[in-house]
């Protein structure tokens, strides 16, 4: 086994021990539609840090993994929560919620109008601001 293969079996496990953390805050639903009785995956908000950090990681349901790694996907009024969800207390729902709708916004006119109003923290604008799905 390389190197290589170590450094990512220690990301895996140090990634699974935020798993119950992450779990509790979550409430076991998505933390960015609010899916429920669906499977949850760990997201670590790139660009990813050295370590796994509970601040920058969201438990997901597969639909947003889905277009997170295939933002062309991303499409529709099913969509449409994120524009509540934008203004949550936590900085890195705010920053994958802003980069959804950013994505949405060059060819939604409603994610158009959401992104017009959205207001983020200068630091967490900066962090969303990043990456461009
Ligand atoms: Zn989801």
């Amino acid at each position: 086994m390389g190197k290589g293969y170590e450094t990512h079996q220690a990301r895996v496990a140090a990634l699974q021990a935020l798993g119950k953390d992450l779990a509790r805050r979550a409430k076991s639903k998505c933390e960015l539609t609010g899916a429920a009785g669906v499977p949850l995956r760990p997201y670590e908000v790139p660009p990813v840090a050295a370590e796994p950090d509970l601040e920058r990681t969201l438990l997901l349901c597969e639909a947003c993994h889905e277009v997170l790694e295939q933002p062309k996907r991303l499409a529709g009024r099913a969509w449409q929560g994120l524009a509540e969800v934008v203004w949550s207390e936590m900085p890195a729902v705010q920053v994958v919620a802003w980069r959804m709708l950013q994505c949405l916004a060059k060819r939604e006119d409603w994610a158009r109008e959401v992104m017009e109003e959205v207001f983020l923290d200068p630091e967490v604008e900066a962090w969303a601001k990043l990456e461009v799905l």
